[in-house]
């Protein structure tokens, strides 16, 4: 398939853009760079730079795409608690521009990235799609918003989706992963540490409701997440906007976390407890069974270890301004 993948230079995107070349398809990639690597963008891929308002129409019209998997996004959690106007614009108003080009050129299947704060703090775990969509942030707010976007797109217009609500992405595929300039992320930062970037990780509370205080999430590997967007692709049927939940069903603490890091890095990695982060639920934890009773998604890298191994493999000999700028 001739494929769209804005927001291709960013983790996810990236790391999707290359198991969709290594499939055999074709890929373009279109991001502004902004917080993506140009060095993360799969050799074989047109990459073309530019945001989604001012250059999505112009790539799809001349394209002939047989679809769009949509990653470009701000994605900080804090920051969209800040700025929502960045947000509402970044997110929204470009996802609305994109579904606009897409239905001018005939474009008629889409891979959305959404994700898990769209549920805001649940009642329980595991979280189906059936839960109650109530973000705590802005960011969650758009990307639910997206979500309602491409249903009326879908009913009325005949567009055929996907969207996956991400838990909490970590590891690499093999030489692409995860690189920020600015980082919030448990593992990234963690492996900093044992890069010896940091002195050490700060625990973001230790007096939540869980078996040793910390806070408790479901890392899926982005590898078992990029088979989840192909098999999504692959199945879309027009007029039909189909949501699923992308995770591991495990949860781990923060403490259980920066052990497995400690195990695989075998660098002490010293940890401080600090206040909690505001907005951050207790325990995230998703049920998959949905994309699994409809897809066949089988994801085979579920265990923890694995995860902070292939992430260590990438981070540990990683040149980041040289993966920024592109240049191997
Ligand atoms: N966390 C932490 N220290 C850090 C970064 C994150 O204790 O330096 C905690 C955070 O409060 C949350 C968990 O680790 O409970 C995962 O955070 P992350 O930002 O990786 O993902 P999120 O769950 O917020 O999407």
């Amino acid at each position: 398939m001739r494929l769209l993948v804005t927001g291709g230079a960013g983790y996810v995107g990236s790391v999707c853009s290359h198991v969709l070349v290594e499939a055999g398809h074709e890929v373009t990639v279109l991001d502004d760079l902004s917080t993506g690597n140009r060095g993360a963008v799969p050799e074989q891929a047109k990459l073309v730079v530019g945001d989604i308002d001012d250059s999505a129409d112009e790539v799809l019209a001349g394209g002939d795409f047989d679809g769009v998997l949509h990653f470009a996004a701000r994605s900080l959690v804090g920051e969209s608690v800040e700025k929502p106007d960045v947000y509402w614009h970044h997110n929204f108003v470009s996802t609305l521009k994109l579904l606009d080009a897409m239905r001018a050129h005939g474009v008629n299947s889409l891979v959305f990235s959404s994700t898990a704060a769209t549920y805001g703090e649940p009642a329980e775990v595991p979280i189906t799609e059936d839960f109650p969509t109530a973000p705590t942030n802005p960011y969650g707010a758009t990307k639910l918003a997206i979500d309602h976007l491409i249903t009326s797109y879908a009913a009325a217009f005949g567009l055929g989706a996907t969207s996956l609500r991400y838990f909490n992405v970590a590891g690499a595929h093999g030489a692409v992963g995860e690189s920020r300039e600015v980082e919030t992320h448990l593992i990234p930062l963690v492996l900093q540490v044992a890069l010896g970037q940091r002195e050490k990780i700060f625990i973001f509370g230790d007096d939540y409701p869980t078996e040793d205080g910390t806070a408790v999430r479901d890392y899926i590997h982005i590898r078992d997440l990029a088979d989840a967007h192909l098999l999504a692709l692959t199945t879309n049927e027009p007029g039909r906007h189909r949501i699923f939940n992308l995770g591991s069903g495990d949860g781990y603490s923060v403490r259980q976390v920066i052990e497995t890091c400690r195990e695989v890095t075998g660098h002490p990695i010293p940890a401080e407890v600090a206040p909690r982060r505001a907005g951050d639920p207790a325990v995230l934890v998703a049920s998959s069974e949905r994309i699994k009773e409809e897809l066949g998604w089988n994801p085979t890298r579920t265990d923890l270890p694995r995860i902070v191994a292939d992430a260590w493999a990438f981070t540990k000999d990683l040149d980041a301004a040289a993966y920024r700028a592109g240049k191997a």
